[in-house]
């Protein structure tokens, strides 16, 4: 398969460091908020990336840092006469909330940046001594980018050409003006641990390295997050590595395009910023999930807010399908000898399966999974209507598997949205209307149908409108298809 590296502009072929195992590492969010939409689509993106790559058998190990200690962190406790610590646990408490809404999954490790502090004074330590760190005066510590002969390997990005072109902040201590800061100098009021250096805390750019080494082991299969982070911080990134451990940080560098919505840059003041949470509370996470996996990871996803309830509808209209495949299989099994139409039909299945593969083997292609997926309901639908009356149980129940099976692969839970649970109540209803006995809920509304349809076949129409009021009674439509007639919970 094809995996796009951004630091030699191709695709290049996914070749494991170990066979058949994946070690990934995406930098995860800043808690100092909520994380915005485009944080969103970052972590989804790599969501679907580990989930299909654990689809194609290998065996994923999955890091994910929580940075827990910064600027924008001690700032907002400050305002709020709060600790820094009680603001960072409150988001990443809400982070991790708001990924499980999300359906993206935990991360096999999620470390803290408070917690390793050891481990990143180890690597300084070995920076210090390997001559590409320096302590200054004031208690900083600074990477020494001349030090690094490959610095800006990953961004492209030559010194010279940066120091004519770009604007960097110019800190006496520093040797060279883009220096970053490994370890920081407290400050009077801010979380800090004791260190060689004195007291202080980690710079950004130090942690992700650091407990990359430590978790996953150097070099990594796939290094992740959004393009912004490319230069500096993942160029630093790989800095440190190479100079700590003459090793690149990681094999493959995977980059996603920056969200805006309704063709703008989001902001606050432009009014058309949304945080995960707002959006998750307004629209079902699959459909937003659906919505954002339309537009390739790499490209930029212009996030049309006016495109959430059509989402909804695309949703819905697999799960249906899904229901409607099994609900023919349940009413009608047929498992004769297959016609051409049933077999044209199973061929339809296995190549949307196929290109599915093929698409998601290419870079990632989710729009194109996301087709491949659409037109095996358009088959499905097309079968379903064609083949009313003489519906073939194996591919039907294939198909709606199958659809489930590809839907999951994105994370989108087609089981999960069709598994309406039917109210007790019809029981009662079976037992007045059907002569119904057990109390099975799924059976009773089995009876109910039968009992509906017998009325009315023998022009008994009060009671076949009794029982279709009383089915309303308790929130549920019946609906008639192809197949025969099926209950589900109203909208
Ligand atoms: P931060 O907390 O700012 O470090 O961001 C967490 C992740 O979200 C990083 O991987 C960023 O690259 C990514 N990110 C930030 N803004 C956007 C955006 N507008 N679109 C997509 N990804 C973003
Ligand atoms: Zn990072």
């Amino acid at each position: 398969m094809l995996v796009y590296n951004s630091q030699t502009h191709k695709k290049e072929e996914l070749r494991p460091i170990e066979e058949g195992k994946i070690r990934m590492y995406v930098c995860g969010p800043t808690v100092y908020d909520q994380i915005h939409i485009g944080n969103a689509r970052t972590f989804l993106s790599f969501d679907v990336i580990r989930r299909y790559l654990t689809y194609k058998g290998y065996q994923v190990t999955f890091a994910q840092n929580l940075t827990d200690v910064d600027d924008k962190i001690i700032n907002r406790a400050n305002e709020e006469g709060r600790t820094a610590a009680e603001v960072a646990e409150e988001f990443s408490d809400a982070f991790i909330e708001q990924m499980h809404r999300f359906g993206i999954l935990d991360p096999d490790i999620r470390p803290r940046a408070t917690r390793e502090i050891e481990t990143m004074q180890d690597m300084i330590s070995r920076l210090i001594e390997r001559g590409y760190a320096y302590p200054a005066a004031n208690g900083d510590v600074y990477f020494s980018v001349r030090a690094d002969k490959s610095y800006g390997v990953l961004s492209g990005r030559d010194l010279d050409q940066l120091r004519a072109g770009e604007r960097v902040e110019v800190v006496d201590e520093k040797r060279d003006p883009f220096d970053f800061a490994l370890w920081k100098a407290a400050k009077p009021g801010e979380p800090s641990w004791p260190s060689p250096w004195g007291d202080g805390r980690p710079g950004w750019h130090t942690e992700c390295c650091a407990m990359i080494h430590r978790h996953l082991g150097t070099p990594i299969d796939i290094h992740g997050g959004g393009q912004d982070l490319i230069f500096p911080h993942h160029e630093n990134e790989t800095a440190q590595a190479m100079c700590a451990w003459d090793a690149p940080l990681a094999h493959t560098w995977m980059h996603t395009g920056m969200l805006r919505v309704n063709g703008e840059k989001m902001s606050k003041s432009l009014g058309n910023f949304f945080t995960l949470k707002e959006i998750l509370d307004k629209y079902p996470a699959d459909a937003v999930r659906l919505l954002m996996l339309q537009t390739h990871y790499r490209s930029a996803l212009d996030f049309q807010t006016d495109q959430l309830e059509g989402a909804v509808g695309t949703l819905e209209r697999l799960s249906t399908c899904v229901e409607n495949l099994r609900w023919a299989a349940k009413v009608a099994p047929q498992d004769g000898e297959l016609t051409e139409c049933d077999r044209a039909f199973g061929a339809a299945i296995e190549a949307a399966r196929d290109e599915f593969v093929a698409q998601m083997d290419d870079d990632f292609n989710t729009s194109g999974g996301l087709a491949a997926i659409f037109s095996l309901v358009t088959s499905a639908n097309k079968y379903l209507s064609e083949a009313a009356g003489t519906i073939a149980t194996a591919p039907t129940l294939r198909a709606a598997d199958m659809i489930v099976e590809l839907a999951n692969v994105l994370g989108i839970d087609l089981a999960a949205g069709s598994a309406d649970e039917l109210p007790a109540g019809l029981v009662d209803l079976a037992r007045e209307q059907a002569g119904f006995a057990g109390d099975d809920v799924q059976q009773a509304a089995d009876a109910l149908i039968e009992a509906r349809q017998k009325a009315r076949a023998e022009k008994d129409w009060a009671r076949a409108d009794a029982i279709r009021d009383g089915i309303c009674a308790l929130g549920l439509v019946l609906e008639d298809t192809a197949a025969g007639a099926r209950l589900r919970m109203g909208d």
